[in-house]
C-alpha cells in the first residue's frame, strides 16, 4: 500500500498502544509508552513524550509511517558506532556503569549528564569516567562528552567548561537553553558545543543557521519525522550530525539506527545505546555489540508484545489511539 494512499483507519487498525517499564526514572518517567504500528515494511513506532503538541506528535507518527509503510533511504553503513549514557549519578555508581559499558557492551564513547547544582559532583562524575576509559582503553583513547540539557547560564557554562575541559572532553551538548546564550558561551570557551533542543523544537528545523552557535548537531529521527526528513534536516547543516535516539523501545531504535546509518558522514558515536534504560522491551534489547549497533529491523515477539499491550489500561489505550487520531489530523 502506497504511503499516499494510507488512511487514519488503516494506521489505527494496524496499531498496537503499549507500556515498557525502566530500569530507573529517566527524562522523569519510569515507563516508557507509545503506539507500535505494523505495515508491510515492518514496525513503526509513535511515542511523542506528553508534552508534545499535536503538531510536533504528528511528525512522529510521520517517521513511524515511514517505518512501517514505506522505505528507508539506502544505508552507508551496516553498523553504528553508539555511545553509553551516565546519569547524574555519584561518581562511585558513575564509575560502575562506565565499567560496565565499557567492558560488557564495548562502547569508547560515554555520555555524561552535568548539571548538577554543585559542580565539585559533576566534577567528580566526569573524573571517575576519565578513569575508567584511561583504564580500560588506555590514556586519551575513550571519549567522553558531557549533556548540560540546559542547566547552565553563560556564566555557569563558562565556569564550569574550564574545568571539565581538564577532562579531554569531546563536546558539550546544550550547556544553555537559548541560541544567544550559546553564541555569547561559544566566544568565551574551546570545548565544541553540541545543539539539540533548540534544533528539534524550531519550527523549521531546517532553517536554523547552526553554524553560527555550535560544532555539531544532535538530531532525534522520530521527532523529526523519519529517516528521510533526519537526512533532509542533516544535509541543511553545515556542521556534523551525531543521532540520537529518543528513548526508543527496539522497534522505535531501528528508525534511529537506520537513519545514522544513511548518512555519508558520521565523525561521532551516536546516542543510540539506550536499550539497556529497559527493564522489559518488546523483543530482544537492541544493545551495542563491540560498541555498535547492526542496522535491522526488529519484529516484536507475541508474549512481549501482549504484555506491554496489557500495561495500559483501556482508558490509557484509547488515549494513545486518539493521540494518533490528533497527529493524523495535522499532518502534511
Ligand atoms: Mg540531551
Amino acid at each position: 500500500m502506497p504511503v499516499d494512499a494510507l488512511t487514519l483507519s488503516d494506521v489505527l487498525d494496524a496499531a498496537v498502544p503499549f507500556a515498557l517499564p525502566l530500569r530507573r526514572r529517566f527524562r522523569g518517567i519510569d515507563v516508557r509508552e507509545g503506539v507500535l504500528i505494523k505495515g508491510p515494511s515492518g514496525w513503526g513506532e509513535f511515542a511523542p513524550f506528553d508534552d508534545y503538541s499535536d503538531a510536533a506528535a504528528a511528525r512522529w507518527l510521520e517517521s513511524a509511517i515511514e517505518a512501517a509503510f514505506g522505505e528507508w533511504s539506502q544505508r552507508a553503513r551496516d553498523e553504528v558506532e553508539v555511545n553509553a549514557i551516565i546519569p547524574a549519578v555519584d561518581s562511585s555508581a558513575a564509575a560502575s556503569l562506565a565499567r560496565e559499558a565499557v567492558l560488557e557492551l564495548g562502547c569508547r564513547t560515554i555520555k555524561v549528564k552535568v548539571g548538577s547544582a554543585d559542580l565539585l559532583d559533576d566534577e567528580a562524575r566526569v573524573a571517575s569516567v576519565r578513569d575508567v576509559l584511561d583504564t580500560a582503553l588506555g590514556r586519551g583513547r575513550g571519549a567522553i562528552r558531557i549533556d548540560a540539557n540546559a542547566a547552565w547560564d553563560v556564566t555557569r557554562a563558562a565556569a564550569a567548561l574550564r574545568r571539565l575541559v581538564a577532562y579531554d572532553i569531546e563536546y558539550v551538548e546544550q550547556p544553555c537553553a537559548s541560541l544567544g546564550e550559546l553564541r555569547e558561551l561559544r566566544r568565551l570557551v574551546e570545548v565544541p558545543i553540541a545543539v539539540d533542543e533548540s534544533i528539534r523544537t524550531s519550527a523549521d528545523p531546517g532553517s536554523v543557521r547552526v553554524r553560527d552557535i555550535a560544532d555539531v548537531a544532535v538530531l532525534k529521527p522520530a521527532p523529526l519525522g523519519g529517516v528521510a526528513a533526519t537526512l533532509r534536516v542533516a544535509e541543511s547543516l553545515d556542521v556534523p550530525v551525531v543521532v540520537s535516539g529518543s528513548l526508543d523501545s527496539s522497534v522505535g531504535l531501528d528508525t534511529a539506527v537506520a537513519a545514522a546509518a544513511a548518512l555519508g558522514d558520521l565523525p561521532y558515536a551516536c546516542g543510540l545505546g539506550t536499550g539497556a534504560l529497559f527493564a522489559d522491551d518488546v523483543a530482544e534489547p537492541r544493545l551495542p555489540v563491540g560498541g555498535v549497533i547492526a542496522v535491522g529491523r526488529t519484529a516484536p515477539d507475541l508474549p512481549s508484545l501482549l504484555a506491554a499491550r496489557d500495561r495500559l489500561d483501556d482508558d490509557r489505550a484509547a488515549w494513545w489511539r486518539q493521540r494518533v487520531a490528533a497527529a493524523w489530523a495535522v499532518k502534511g
